[in-house]
């Protein structure tokens, strides 16, 4: 099997969790043995999101998905935002804030639950008032915590040790764009990326009536 970081893999790597005998948990009560959190960090596509989000739902997999109310790259505010939540709520799973410190909007788009966006170690753990917060000490430790961050694994791609159930429960952040945009490097996917970014701007131009004659 290739630890490739693209959508077959990703099937596979939800199959493991599976085998293993995981099951697909939110961030609303502590972690239990045999509890699997997937978390994923929305930080540049509603549309990468959404992809893996159907993937999911087809594969029977719940997740919680982290979206940015002040982000450079998206508007949650949009009609794309509004019905990108709609289809991730719609698909069954959970809907959480992916904060920048010190902000934290919570409004009734969320569930009660923060993951911040490139927290610095000095309040990444702490508590925050009447929300979870996903790297507090109860869902957070080093050998229940694996991420992709930059197309690296820094203990490895999950995939054995969830089909052979090596975890006692796991958080699995998954960057979306990462799995959905093709490329061996994070700067290869970035440019595909960027690719289809370039596609999806002209066909909103021309829904916005501007003369692409
Ligand atoms: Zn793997
Ligand atoms: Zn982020």
């Amino acid at each position: 099997m290739s630890c490739a970081f693209d959508l077959a893999h990703y099937a596979e790597l939800l199959d493991a969790a599976r085998v293993g005998g995981y099951g697909f948990a939110f961030f609303d009560k502590d972690p239990e043995a045999g509890d699997l959190f997937l978390r994923h960090d929305v930080d540049l596509s509603l549309e990468a999101a959404v992809e893996l989000a159907e993937l999911e739902g087809a594969a029977g997999a719940r997740a919680t998905y982290f979206l940015m109310t002040t982000s450079v790259f998206y508007n949650l505010d949009s009609p794309v935002g509004v019905r990108a939540i709609n289809r991730l709520r719609e698909l069954g799973h959970a809907v959480g804030l992916h904060a920048v410190w010190p902000r934290v909007d919570l409004d009734e788009r969320f569930d009660p639950v923060v993951a911040w966006h490139n927290p610095d170690a000095d309040y990444m753990s702490e508590p925050v008032t009447r929300a979870a917060n996903v790297m507090e000490p109860r869902f957070f430790s080093p050998q229940t915590y694996r991420s992709d961050s930059n197309q690296r694994w820094r203990s490895g791609c999950p995939h054995e040790a969830l089909a052979a159930g090596a975890f006692e429960w796991l958080q699995l952040l998954i960057h979306p764009e990462i799995w959905v945009f093709p490329g061996a490097t994070m700067r290869e996917t970035m440019l595909s990326m960027l690719d289809a970014e370039r596609e999806r701007r002209l066909a909103q131009l021309a829904e916005d009536r501007i003369d692409l004659s």
